[in-house]
């Protein structure tokens, strides 16, 4: 490896950890440019490399919330989509101007806003950039799961062209486990595993959850995983 190239990668890694991202990677979006370019933003292939960045939520806000109360009363849903994506854009314009201010080219993508409104997608997929950073994989509720947080986690991504170490992605299974499909209250997923290529309605409906989720701060795919409730007992 170049070592100019590492020390760039080593300097960015401290200065966003430093900044508040709790997990942090690299992404080569070689592999996915068809994928990338099919998708409602063919501009972001312009990019070959995209940092990939999450914050985790705190066990205490995600065990808590209740999915039938209504979401302007739900703690949960504040701390997730206002506090922690919040932090999440602010933790991506720094890393951003940091990359420029080096000399490169920089793009935070939101943590949060979806760009096509019609399919209910963002201008690029967080998860797809952290699954190829090897920050995490994807299990059957269509979440990153990754091994300190499980899916308890909100990701944001930089897309940038400097020349960064990109790591490697890898894949679990969830096996046997259907808890997040049983759970979910609009039966939103259909319980097929991940599988690099085949788009997201193969597994998720996101239009059910979407339409409940206009008066419900539901997240039980996300605290009923037992890969995040798990944790507390391998730290
Ligand atoms: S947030 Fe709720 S409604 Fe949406 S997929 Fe998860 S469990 Fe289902
Ligand atoms: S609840 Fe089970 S099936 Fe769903 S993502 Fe977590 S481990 Fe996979």
């Amino acid at each position: 490896m170049n070592s100019k190239m590492t020390m760039l990668t080593h300097d960015l890694e401290t200065f966003s950890r430093q900044r508040g991202a709790d997990l942090f990677g690299i992404a080569s979006l070689v592999p996915a440019h068809d994928f990338i370019a099919s998708g409602s933003n063919p501009f972001v292939t312009q990019f070959p490399r995209a940092i990939s960045m999450g914050m985790q939520l705190c066990d205490g806000i995600v065990e808590q919330h209740t999915p039938n109360e209504l979401r302007r009363h739900s703690l949960y849903w504040h701390h997730v989509y206002e506090v922690v994506t919040r932090a999440l854009d602010f933790l991506a314009y720094d890393v951003a101007r940091w990359l420029i201010g080096k000399g490169f080219k920089a793009l935070p993508v939101p943590a949060s806003t979806p760009y096509n409104f019609d399919k209910l997608e963002g201008v690029f997929s967080h998860k797809l950039a952290a699954h190829l950073a090897g920050v995490g994989w994807i299990g059957k509720s269509c979440l990153l799961l990754t091994d300190r947080f499980g899916p308890r986690v909100r990701l944001v991504s930089v897309l940038t062209d400097a020349p960064l170490d990109a790591g490697m992605p890898f894949d679990r299974a969830c096996g046997k486990c259907h808890v997040c499909v049983e759970t979910c209250p609009v039966k939103a997923f259909t319980g097929v595993e991940f599988r690099a290529g085949e788009g997201r309605e193969v597994r998720f409906d996101v239009f059910k959850c979407s339409e409940y989720r206009r008066e419900h701060p539901c997240g039980l795919c996300v605290s009923s995983c037992p890969m995040g409730s798990r944790r507390r007992h391998r730290d």
